[in-house]
């Protein structure tokens, strides 16, 4: 194997080899646009390294050959004491990745060549600082000294020369301090700052291979569902200087907007600055528009690349760029991070060029981004305080207490509260933090800082850069213009859409986007918003594609219309035990403490009428769509009261001596159904083959609703399913006594009823026999709910709360299979029994209703699984029908 690329020979469809910044770079050299020559070290080469704890043998002479290759065109070599060449050394895994190792710049520097950078550049200055900040790197990212003690020096040199910025110390403060972060890297690393260029160069490599498996880096990969085994690769790369003076800088570009996805000039550009700079949002930028002014020869061929870019990549690039000297070098670009709104719109807009088809505009789009333009947004006619306005840096409205750190934002949040994450400015220190907040809010930074760019990726709200607040987070305190004070714990409410911050609580009003899935706002009409008539387009493109039918867990006839209007295709789960409770919980009470077969039937004969306006009501709105009504499934105990409240209520009564009959029988029957775990207990079809008379109640009240829905001219389409069945024979029983029902249904109203009957499959024993079961049912609907906690063996109810965290901190879930259909236990439980119903029923109808049916990811296992539907609650109907739309295409 091959473990060295030069950029020359990689390209942008490399990047599990390359990791994405080196496939980029590749491609950009490859493109005949200005790279810095370098090379990228694979991420096979960190694979080895993580799982064996060593370099791979081969790795240190192919470095050394693309070293000495990188030498020979520089006409330079590393860290040689008159000439040297330097080289910066950069992380860069497949997928973007904050809170690994970064890069390391200036690799190459010594005591010695330090003078050949100086006599070089013909700027002593300059040499020494670059120095200086080799040094720093090099201790905090690759020999893991505290960072603070660099800046804490920097400061003080700056205080005692009585400067303000850096670029006020002279050669001689820098020297100075090059020698006191020499000795900081001493007394906190225990050694010296190596001399030698390439022990610099090996170490910094190592670091970033070991960075891959750092706190933040694993934690991020959790959020994001990245794979923990990609390893990341290494790219090292010849140095360019943005801070040779005023002909030089640097700055990062956008090929449109991020925001909105309009094209335009976006970007920061800061004169005399490497790029660090202007991610950390250290020093304020200027908008990119006046690099035109500064420097108009680089500014004219940056617009020329980038459309270059766009059309080369077809999407929206981001941009890294320095200047040194006049001459414009690309350090790195990357298909940029979006909001979700203008993930739509760009979508759309590059159909609209001819750039990309349908199909691949529905990969620039996921579930996760439409859900997330379903949240509401602040209300425009709230009376609101504002009191300050940052960059708008990523969408949503977000409202929660103050808080100035990251420990308490995850302390706070984990007690319940909302929060708002207050900061200067951001680093990647403060993740847990800003994933434990509701919205972040920056003074510092521009929609490239961190804040703003993790923010984005997370999906979270954000406003930075809001300059007139006065973030003091020693005091925890924020003053705002007119000097009112914020204290930790007051409530804030940021706009990420708009950039304002206001005071107090702003109450929020629903999004565009669920106004026109609810009829209210229209696309085509004069008024429609740009991303309405994006979304519009985009579901039009999905539904056309999709092989996959989208229903509705649904159980009354409002959450039915409103599943409608989502784009609902029928229901698929009406779970009846919603109709069992409120004021019918007596006679359910009644039912269960039933001595008699006359006191029995006598409560069923009451419920009957009730359960049948139930369905009438369903059927009606659901009209000419299949409604599959499931057959009364939790045990009994969860119809009866609590069972200490009940005894305190019974204890009491005696010590007072007062009639208790009633409360007395009532807790002997609920002693007497009480099960240590009702989960595998007396349920579902159990306790319809128990208790008499309950499932062909239930069966009349479908019937006889079709009927009457059949009567009015309607065209209901009942299906009758059975829960939790573990045996063909369950079933079997079940379906003689319902065919009967339906028969004299039909008999009396002299009406054709049709109705299918099916079953659940959510028990392991149901999938495995499902071949047998299948002769028994017209149709399955995977109950992935229980079949997850059967399979593995863990309760729904309880496991969220106690252990599942530390799996997912373990890394044995990248996520709780509740949330993501298990593919490789249940799902092929899943794909087993789907194929052996349909060996026994070719025209077997097969769906899914466990909480899976609107999870993207889910959705697209179930589209390969040859599913015919998903059902999910009505405000994932969206999200599913664009899932399954982009699984198809
Ligand atoms: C299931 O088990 O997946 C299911 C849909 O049924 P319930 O959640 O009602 O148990
Ligand atoms: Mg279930």
């Amino acid at each position: 194997v091959k473990f060295v690329y030069d950029f020359t020979e990689g390209n942008k469809d490399l990047k599990d080899l390359l990791g994405g910044k080196g496939a980029n770079l590749a491609e950009m050299t490859n493109l005949g646009l200005p790279v810095p020559p370098g090379f990228t070290i694979t991420t096979e080469a960190c694979k080895v390294y993580l799982d064996s704890g060593e370099e791979p043998v081969a790795l240190r002479d192919e470095v050394s050959a693309h070293l000495a290759a990188l030498e020979k065109t520089m006409d330079k070599k590393l860290g040689q004491p008159d000439n040297p060449l330097l080289v910066s050394v950069r992380s860069g895994a497949k997928f973007s990745m904050p809170g690994m190792m970064d890069t390391v710049l200036n690799i190459g520097l010594s005591d010695k060549s330090v003078q050949g950078l100086a006599k070089q550049a013909g700027d002593e200055r300059f040499a020494w600082d670059s120095y200086r900040r080799l040094i720093q790197m090099f201790g905090k990212t690759v020999l893991g000294v505290d960072g603070d003690l660099f800046e804490d020096a920097l400061e003080e040199a700056k205080k005692a020369k009585k400067v303000a910025v850096d670029t006020e110390l002279e050669a001689a403060d820098l020297k100075k301090l090059v020698t006191k972060f020499k000795k900081i890297v001493k007394a906190e690393a225990g050694r010296d700052f190596p001399q030698d260029p390439r022990e610099q160069m090996d170490l910094a490599i190592k670091a970033v291979f070991d960075s891959w498996n750092g706190e933040r880096a694993k934690l991020y990969r959790r959020q994001e569902r990245i794979p923990h085994d990609l390893g990341t690769a290494v790219n090292v790369c010849s140095m360019v200087f943005g801070n040779l003076g005023p002909d030089s800088g640097t700055g990062v570009a956008f090929t449109r907007d991020p925001a909105s996805g309009h094209q335009g000039v976006y970007g920061d550009y800061l004169q005399n600055a490497q790029g660090e700079d202007v991610v950390a949002g250290i020093r304020n930028t200027v908008a990119l528009g006046e690099l035109e002014r500064i420097d108009k020869k680089s500014y004219d061929q940056l617009m020329q690349i980038m459309e270059t870019l766009e059309n080369h990549y077809k999407d929206l690039c981001d941009i890294e760029f320095t200047i040194e000297r006049g001459q414009l070098w690309m350090l790195q670009t990357r298909v940029g991070k979006r909001t979700a709104g203008a993930a739509f719109r760009i979508a759309t807009q590059l159909v609209d060029q001819g750039l990309i088809d349908e199909a691949e505009a529905l990969q620039r789009v996921n579930g996760a981004q439409l859900a997330q333009l379903m949240f509401p947004r602040f209300d425009e006619q709230a009376k609101v305080e504002q009191v300050g306005r940052g960059i708008a840096a990523s969408p949503g409205a977000a409202v929660g207490k103050a808080v100035f750190d990251s420990y308490t934002a995850v302390k706070w949040s984990r007690s319940g509260e909302k929060v708002i994450l207050i900061r200067r400015e951001t680093n990647p220190d403060d993740l847990d933090g800003m994933i434990a907040a509701e919205g972040i809010l920056t003074s510092r930074g521009g929609k490239t800082s961190h804040a703003a760019v993790v923010a984005r990726g997370m999906g979270k709200t954000c406003v930075c850069g809001a300059e007139e607040l006065e973030v003091d987070t020693k005091r925890r305190r924020m003053t705002v213009p007119g000097g009112h004070v914020v204290e930790e714990g007051d409530l804030v409410s940021i706009d990420g859409s708009s950039g304002k911050v206001y005071l107090g609580e702003v109450p929020v009003v629903p999004s565009p986007v669920v106004e026109y899935f609810e009829g209210r706002m229209h696309a085509g009409a004069d008024d429609a918003d740009e991303l309405v008539e994006a979304v519009h387009r985009i579901m039009a493109f999905a539904d056309r594609k999709r092989r996959l039918r989208v229903r509705a867990n649904a159980d009354n006839a409002e959450d039915a219309l409103r599943a409608r209007r989502f784009g609902a295709q029928g229901i698929g789960l009406c779970r009846t035990e919603h109709m069992f409770l409120g004021d019918r919980r007596e006679l359910v009470e009644r039912l269960i403490l039933a001595d008699t077969d006359v006191e029995r039937e006598e409560s069923l004969k009451q419920l009957l009428p009730l359960q049948k306006q139930d369905f009438v009501e369903l059927f009606e709105a659901m009209d000419g769509l299949p409604v599959t009504v499931r057959l009364l499934d939790p045990p009994l105990h969860e119809f009866l009261p609590d069972i200490t409240e009940l005894s305190v209520r019974v204890a009491l009564a005696e010590s007072r001596k007062e009639p208790h009959e009633n409360e007395l029988r009532l807790l002997q029957a609920v002693h007497r159904l009480h099960e240590q775990n009702p989960m595998l207990g007396l349920r579902g079809v159990r306790l319809g083959l128990v208790i008499p008379g309950l499932f062909t109640m239930q069966v009349r009240a479908i019937a006889e609703a079709a009927a009457e829905r059949r009567a009015a001219k309607g065209d209901p389409r009942a299906e009758i399913m059975i829960p939790l069945v573990g045996t063909v024979q369950e079933l079997e029983i079940v379906r003689d006594e319902a065919d009967h029902v339906v028969a004299e249904v039909e008999a009396a109203t002299g009406t054709e009823l049709k109705l299918a009957i099916g079953t659940m499959i959510e028990l392991p024993r149901a999938a495995l026999t499902a071949g047998q079961i299948a002769e028994a049912a017209e149709f399955f609907s995977f109950g992935t709910n229980d079949l997850t906690q059967t399979v593995w063996g863990f309760s729904r109810d309880d496991v969220e709360a106690s252990f599942f965290t530390a799996y997912l901190e373990k890394g044995i879930f990248g996520v709780s299979p509740f949330e993501t259909i298990d593919k490789d236990g249940v799902g092929s439980l899943v794909k087993a029994a789907a194929q052996a119903g349909r060996e026994t029923r070719p025209d077997l109808k097969l769906g899914v209703c466990g909480e899976h049916g609107g999870d993207p990811e889910s959705v697209h296992f179930f589209h390969e699984a040859g599913l015919d539907y998903v059902s999910c609650s009505p405000f994932r109907i969206p999200v599913a029908r664009l899932e399954a739309g982009r699984a198809a295409s």
